[in-house]
């Protein structure tokens, strides 16, 4: 198979560091191109992250000696690439222009900043949930003036765990969800070690995260426009959400409790995350776990430094599902926030655009 050639914009940072990590051995991309912002360009990548690699990998010989580019020069870049990952600390109408930019250059964006999530007309998609929402590229394209680039997103990593383990329960109508959440520090683009006030610490606000833990839930779940190039919003369940900073380096932890318009029984729902089975899983995706969902017996499960890992940081751990005395039931779940919540997320999402062939090799010629 010929491999697409891949650029990662915001390379040097958390996320970025993470999709070098997938992509590096990648059985359909090949890293062309790596980016960040002017501090960074110009450096080879190992002097650029020298003293902020903070993934437990080594960092993989075959970026050491790449060039950074500095992420402006957006030409440039997208005569190199047939699609770009982006991840960028940058205010977000910084952050909607540059992808945008990308996108009117013929360059396919997947993105995993918050920036263009809520725009009408781009798709903010969970593969195993909502994939047919990629059918609004077409009307982003006409609106961005281009017949190949698009803008495509995936939601917040604090609703990855609670909106698949609910999605597998969708069929008995929840109705009403209280979710409280517990954030590794990685989820802010750092570590314990250089984070030392998280020691010993709980902080009890994370800035945005309650209210795009209430509002992104609605568009994943919610209905194409008879036009495709919308999502009309989904209304229920309704969602109280509380997110807190937690001295953990992966994995956020969320305790669910839900009201269902048809409660189903616990032998139900035992059954429907059991056999949750979804596009990903049926197309063989490379990034897409098997099972999705894994319900742990043990009641001290999930623990986000035993479970994260599951599914090579792609899988959704559930445990603790109890009778609930306020709504019907509860329930604790995991995801892991810079693989299933970030950089996975967003490889498993370009693999789908590409199995479905929204993202195609580039020319020789085009984008120029
Ligand atoms: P980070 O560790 O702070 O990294 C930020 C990256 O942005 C760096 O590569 C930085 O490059 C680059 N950058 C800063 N200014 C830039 C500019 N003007 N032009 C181009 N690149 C620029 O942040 P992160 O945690 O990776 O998060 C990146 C994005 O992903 C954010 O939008 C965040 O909300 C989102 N996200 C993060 C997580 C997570 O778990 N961490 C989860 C989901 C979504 P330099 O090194 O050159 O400064």
């Amino acid at each position: 198979m010929k491999k697409y050639q891949v650029g990662i914009i915001g390379a040097t940072g958390m996320v970025g560091q993470r999709l070098i990590t997938l992509l590096h051995n990648h059985p359909w991309f090949d890293i062309a191109l790596l980016a960040a912002s002017r501090s960074s360009a110009g450096k080879t990548y190992e002097e650029a992250v020298r003293g902020r690699w903070m993934m437990k990998a080594p960092l993989p010989e075959t970026v050491q000696a790449m060039m950074v580019c500095d992420a402006a020069e957006a030409e440039t870049i997208a005569k190199a690439v047939d699609f770009i990952f982006c991840a960028v600390s940058l205010p977000k109408d910084e952050t909607r222009a540059m992808e945008e930019g990308f996108a009117r250059l013929g360059i396919p964006v997947v993105s995993n900043n918050s920036a263009c999530r809520l725009v009408d007309d781009v798709p903010m998609i969970i593969p195993e949930i909502n994939a047919e929402h990629a059918q609004m590229i077409k009307a982003q394209q006409q609106r961005l003036g281009t017949d190949r680039g698009f803008i495509v997103v995936k939601p917040n990593c604090s609703i990855q765990s609670y909106v698949p383990a609910l999605h597998a329960l969708m069929e008995f109508h929840p109705i009403a969800l209280n979710v409280c959440t517990y954030q590794a520090v990685s989820g802010a683009g750092r570590t314990l070690a250089n984070w030392p006030e998280m020691l010993g610490n709980v902080i009890p606000y994370i800035g945005g995260e309650e209210e795009k833990s209430e509002q992104e839930p609605s568009k994943v779940w919610g209905q194409l426009s008879a036009d495709k190039d919308a999502v009309i919003g989904s209304h229920f369940p309704r969602i109280s959400a509380q997110c807190l900073r937690v001295p953990v380096e992966d994995g956020h932890l969320a305790a669910v409790s839900v009201a269902f318009e048809n409660p189903p029984t616990r032998a139900e729902i035992l059954e429907r995350w059991t056999h949750f089975h979804t596009l990903p899983q049926a197309l063989k995706l490379p990034s897409a776990p098997d099972p999705f969902l894994i319900y742990l017996e043990e009641d001290n499960r999930p623990q986000p430094t035993l479970d994260a890992e599951a599914g090579h940081g792609m899988a959704i751990t559930i445990g603790r599902l109890r009778e609930d005395p306020l709504m019907d039931w509860r329930f604790v779940c995991l995801s892991h926030n810079t693989l299933r919540g970030a950089a996975g997320g967003s490889v498993l999402t370009a693999e789908l655009l590409c199995a479905q062939g929204y993202i195609t090799h580039r020319d020789k010629g085009e984008n120029t």
